[in-house]
């Protein structure tokens, strides 16, 4: 018995994906990390990625690593740990990406109880100005006080970009981080295995062959789930039609396009606009703003104009359609990187995994 609304997660694609751009980033030296958070982490979609090749798993948050740990991969976490979670964090994460003092303190002890060598990414900021020191000589002594800590291992350093401030990675930030790097491995006569250069907004600089030589790792997310990256352009070799949705048509009824008299506000505060194409053959489905931003939705049908939503229901114009909606059809939408993060989080869409 499916339940709709449903999100389809076709997990073949998800791989391919994975397995195109392994191989497109091993011709630049790079060893791509698997970015799950899109998906919540469901292992059903972290086996679909490993299965493509990569080795690590990340993600921002642990309860999502927790979810990875009977998997293969090493994991990651992406977001800088919370104190309070340290616990949970040695225990789950292989690597975490560091930027404060405190929390790495936390990180040692918690390590150290643990018995284990907890791995950790230094972050430093290139002007993205999300997570990171933005001054050089800040994250070189942060650097030495991980190198004091026992149950902590240094082993790289990072920067996220295009994140927060809109910085594209480029030669010029790429080649700091590599020089940096150095600095550190030069003070402290160490290898850092990870130089972890950027997200999937970093492809098209590696694409372009001018990913500078020494960046070895790259956090792929959005391309590998959706085959997006910078500013959400497609990614050559790989596919967008990963996820899509599907809802079920509650009521289909012909009525005039603009409503009698409209005087008040609607569901959410605002002051409602309409368009008026005369009498229209209408469907309402069972999804909702509840559920998702419906301007994150678009139906597959082209001959289908959303015209709205409340909380529960969205609002359709089927009336161009040529297919015999009746009610109890399915509609079927595309979802962007927005619409996919609500359906996964949403407990009202089930998930259907291909
Ligand atoms: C989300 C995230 C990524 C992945 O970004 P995509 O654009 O989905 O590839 C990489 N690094 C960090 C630190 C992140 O938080």
């Amino acid at each position: 018995m499916e339940h709709y609304p449903c999100i389809n997660i076709h997990l073949d694609t998800i791989t391919h994906n994975a397995h195109n751009l392994v191989s497109a980033c091993e011709r630049f030296g790079v060893k791509p990390a698997g970015v799950t958070k899109l998906a919540c982490a469901y292992p059903e979609v972290g086996e679909a990625i490993l299965a493509g090749g990569i080795g690590i798993l990340a993600d921002s948050r642990i309860q999502n690593l927790k979810k990875l740990r009977h998997l293969d991969g090493e994991t990651m976490l992406l977001r800088i740990p919370a104190i309070s979670q340290a616990r949970e964090v040695v225990q789950y994460a292989d690597i975490s990406l560091n930027s404060e003092l405190e929390t790495l303190q936390a990180l040692a002890i918690e390590a150290v109880k643990q018995h284990k060598i907890h791995q950790v990414i230094i972050m430093h900021d290139m002007g993205d100005l999300r997570e990171g020191s933005f001054y050089q000589e800040e994250t070189l002594q942060l650097a030495r006080e991980v190198m004091k800590l026992e149950g902590l291992q240094l082993v790289g350093l990072g920067t996220n970009l295009a994140c927060y401030g809109g910085v594209e990675p480029s030669i010029d930030n790429q080649t700091q981080l590599i020089a940096l790097a150095q600095q550190i491995e030069t003070e402290h006569n160490i290898r850092l295995s990870y130089l972890s250069g950027a997200s999937s907004a970093g492809l098209p600089l590696m694409l372009r062959g001018e990913l500078p030589k020494g960046i070895n790792q790259l956090r792929l997310g959005a391309s590998v789930l959706m085959g997006i990256g910078l500013n959400d352009d497609p990614v050559p070799n790989t596919r967008q039609d990963t996820f899509d949705l599907t809802a079920e048509i509650v009521e289909i009824k012909v009525k005039p396009s603009v409503p009698a008299e409209s005087t008040a506000l609607d569901a959410f505060g605002h002051k409602p606009t309409f368009t008026d194409r005369g009498l229209r053959k209408r469907a309402i489905c069972a999804i909702g703003k509840q559920d998702i931003d419906i301007s994150q939705m678009t139906p597959k049908d082209r001959n289908i104009i959303v015209i709205g939503g409340s909380s529960d229901h969205l609002i359709l114009d089927i009336n161009d359609s040529d297919m015999p909606y009746h009610v109890g059809s399915l509609i079927e939408f595309e979802l962007s990187y927005g619409g996919v993060l609500q359906c996964m989080t949403s407990e009202y869409i089930t998930k259907r995994f291909l």
